[in-house]
């Protein structure tokens, strides 16, 4: 099984990814959590990343191309991968499908996650409470601009991804289980 879980920030693709790892054995692969790995490891990928991260704004798509074609040749994703916060921009879909292309696989579904602006800035307004402030950009003001970027440079991503008939949409306002149970029957079809 080879997907992408796309959404805004506070969607609950994180959440979801982890659960779909242990039904399916196989992957999550978060450019967001590989950037933080190495931004705490301060490894020179993450020195060069720390700032735009902080501040919300994306990373150059050649550094996450470069991450993601990587990861993607490790023994652990031939079974297949969910690609949680990877592609984030036009640019990076069309690399993505290079890859694929490149290494002769194919993805089965994208899956959508959709929830209300007042509801994503809710969630993750308290993931930062209940983190003690771990993540430098869960503040309401960089999760804002997160958004923007979000609506500008991803959501274009639904329609790329309808055009090619992949696209799966789910409501991600329901209960954990309730998105978990949508994701698995529009996968499983
Ligand atoms: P969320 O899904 O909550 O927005 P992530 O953990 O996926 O957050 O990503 C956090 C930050 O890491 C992003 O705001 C961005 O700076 C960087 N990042 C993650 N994935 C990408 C990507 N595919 N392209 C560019 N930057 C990225």
């Amino acid at each position: 099984m080879r997907l992408i879980l796309l959404g805004p920030p506070g969607a609950g693709k994180g959440t979801q990814a982890k659960i779909l790892v242990e039904a399916y054995g196989i992957p999550q692969l978060s450019t967001g959590d590989i950037l933080r790995s190495a931004i705490a490891a301060k490894t020179p990928l993450g020195l060069e990343a720390k700032a735009i991260v902080d501040r919300g704004d994306l990373v150059s798509d050649a550094i996450v191309n470069g991450i993601v074609s990587e990861r993607l040749d490790a023994e652990d994703c031939k079974p297949g991968f969910i690609l949680d916060g990877f592609p984030r921009t036009i640019a990076q879909a069309e690399a993505l499908d290079q890859m694929l292309i490149d290494k002769g696989v194919k993805l089965d579904a994208v899956v959508e996650i959709k929830a209300d602006a007042d509801e994503l800035v809710r969630r993750v307004v308290q993931r930062s409470k209940e983190s003690g402030g771990a993540r430098a950009d869960d503040n309401e003001e960089v999760l804002r601009k997160r958004l923007d970027i979000y609506k500008e440079q991803t959501a274009p991503l639904v329609a790329y991804y309808s055009d090619k008939g992949l696209l799966k949409a789910v409501d991600g306002m329901e209960p954990v289980e309730k998105v978990t149970a949508s994701i698995k029957s529009a996968i499983e079809g």
